[in-house]
């Protein structure tokens, strides 16, 4: 890695995957610099879960956390969400990260919401 965009803080980043060619992206108010070393290091503990890495270990898969993709800076965590979530949705089905903001649809957060149940009005046989 190279260039002062690495040592920059507040970004939303996105790493390749070698094994399935996905992408995981991500945010952080750190460096991406120092969020590749943190996943490096996550990467080699036992007891540590993440997207990233249960990704890694289940499909046995290696990411290239040695090119990450700079996508934009932000130093406002919200906004940083915000456009995370929205390069994840606009990769669609290449991106095999979670989201971090939820839209909001009907005031309620995603995981939130409940279809009505529907009930008869009366009962059958
Ligand atoms: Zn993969």
């Amino acid at each position: 890695m190279k260039g002062d965009s690495f040592r920059k803080v507040g970004v939303v980043y996105a790493v390749e995957c070698k094994g399935c060619g996905k992408v995981y992206v991500g945010q952080t108010g750190l460096s991406v610099e120092a969020r590749m070393e943190k996943h490096v290091e996550n990467l080699e503990k036992r007891e540590v879960h993440s997207t990233l890495v249960d990704h890694v270990r289940t499909l046995k898969h290696t990411v290239n956390c040695d090119e990450p993709n700079v996508f934009t800076f932000e130093k406002h965590e919200r906004k940083r969400k915000i456009k995370e979530t929205l390069l994840t949705k606009k990769l669609h089905a290449l991106a095999f990260n979670e989201i971090s903001f939820k839209t909001l649809l009907f005031g309620m957060k995603e995981e939130e919401e409940e279809y009505p149940a529907f009930r008869l009005p009366f009962s059958i046989g």
